[in-house]
């Protein structure tokens, strides 16, 4: 059997879905399970509503109604006026309208992956709908029974046992009557309630359902012809890689490629299933295959850049050197807060470390911090990561800039630049 995972821009608009159809078509009579994302930027505009409510902010309605203005334009040129998916999608976002109608009591994190979750449970029901009004028997599932997670909401933690005794007990029972249509990103805890997997988590999705299903192989379908050496947003002159080992692989997404969400290579891995990345516009194009014996070939080196970075040290405030304990201590602060530390680096005075601005979580790490040690930072920097640098680009790079931190090893150069 097969896994797809379809991305937002993928689904942006109506000629995304009917594209999407067109590609499906042609794998119509294999057993073919698809993950499919909210639509285009949806779950930003999620999250913003989300930011809204929490605040009691005016523009909560407005905000709303864009979302689902943008929904139902799509959706109007899809199907007749009459078509029972015009109630579907309603009934979709009646969920919002009663989450909204009380005011915020609820944790952020809960109260978010409640709101942003519709995107993707109303994309499933649009994109179901529509291959089935083409002739392509589908069939809707809701992921939040399979996929099993515990509360630590917007972060869940799959509990693999639970989801793999739930997948393997219905999901092949359907494969065989059509094709089986889920969303990305979601799961659900024991109490029935709606957990998200992480941003851009529909890729690792994907791989839970291929790993639990042994499938031949997952298709992450986007909008770029494969992985590329570097994001054609940031630099020109890209390359695309043919093929890929998954350690390879492991190793990008760890730096920050956001090509692939972290946690989807290791359980393709452990399965041995390999991962293809191809093009939707181009969908009979190889793409890049990530497999355990990929030839690798590095005409360009690896280049990832994070932005939206702070740079933070941190000394204890009776200028004691840096011990042992003290970095237990700051590490479970770290760990509390859930703030992930992307590159670290210690002096005998301080500890630096840098990471992805998050604001919340943010402020609760410097109140943590704030009673025991001196703390200082930068944010609004940049982390540059070159991974097999034969070329020297690292210098070009870092031209102009100023450079905050460094750090080197055999295969990766990282630096953190203003
Ligand atoms: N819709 C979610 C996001 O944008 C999940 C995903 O796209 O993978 O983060
Ligand atoms: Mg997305």
């Amino acid at each position: 059997m097969l896994v797809f995972k379809f991305g937002g821009a993928s689904v942006k608009d109506a000629a995304g879905i009917i594209n999407l159809a067109a590609i499906v078509k042609k794998y119509e009579d294999q057993p073919l399970l698809i993950v499919v994302s909210a639509m285009g930027k949806t779950t930003n505009a999620l999250e913003k509503l989300t930011k809204a409510y929490i605040d009691r902010s005016n523009d909560l309605l407005s905000i709303f109604d864009e979302i689902k203005e943008y929904h139902y334009q799509i959706i109007r040129e899809l199907f007749d006026a009459n078509h029972p998916i015009f109630d579907e999608v309603a009934n979709t976002f009646v969920e919002i309208d009663w989450a909204i109608e009380d005011e915020p009591q609820d944790d952020y994190d809960f109260i978010y992956d409640q709101l942003v979750s519709v995107g993707e449970l109303v994309s499933t029901r649009i994109v179901a709908a529509f291959l089935n009004q083409t002739g392509i028997k589908s069939q809707w599932l809701d992921v939040r029974g399979y996929i099993h997670t515990d509360n630590n909401y917007r972060e869940g933690n799959v509990n693999w046992v639970k989801t793999r005794e739930s997948i393997q007990q219905d999901i092949p029972a359907l494969l065989k009557k059509g094709i089986v249509i889920t969303q990305g990103f979601l799961g659900g805890t024991s109490e029935n309630f709606t957990t998200t997997l992480g941003r851009e988590g529909s890729d690792y999705t994907a791989s839970i359902f291929a790993a639990c299903l042994q499938a031949d192989s997952v298709t992450t379908w986007k909008d770029v012809p494969g992985i590329l050496n570097a994001d054609p947003k940031f630099f020109g002159d890209t390359i695309k890689f043919d093929a890929l080992t998954y350690t390879e692989a492991i190793e990008m997404t760890f730096y920050g490629a956001s090509v692939i969400h972290p946690k989807t290579i290791k359980p393709l891995q452990n399965a041995n299933i390999p991962l293809l990345v191809k093009s939707f516009n181009a969908p009979d194009a190889p793409g890049t295959i990530i497999k355990d014996t990929a030839e690798m070939n590095f005409v360009k080196p690896i280049i990832i850049l994070k932005q939206n970075q702070v740079l933070l040290s941190i000394s204890p405030r009776d200028y004691s050197f840096i011990s042992e304990d003290h970095l237990s201590e700051i590490f479970s602060l770290f760990a509390s807060r859930q703030v992930k530390i992307n590159i670290m680096q210690t002096s005998a005075l301080s500890f630096s470390v840098c990471f992805d601005l998050k604001p919340e979580r943010f402020a609760k790490l410097l109140d943590g911090l704030n009673t025991k040690f001196k703390v200082k930072y930068n944010d609004n920097i940049s982390l540059i990561t070159v991974r097999h640098d034969k070329q020297g680009v690292l210098n070009d790079l870092v031209a102009g800039k100023t450079v905050l931190l460094e750090q080197l090893s055999r295969n990766t150069a990282q630096v953190v630049v203003r």
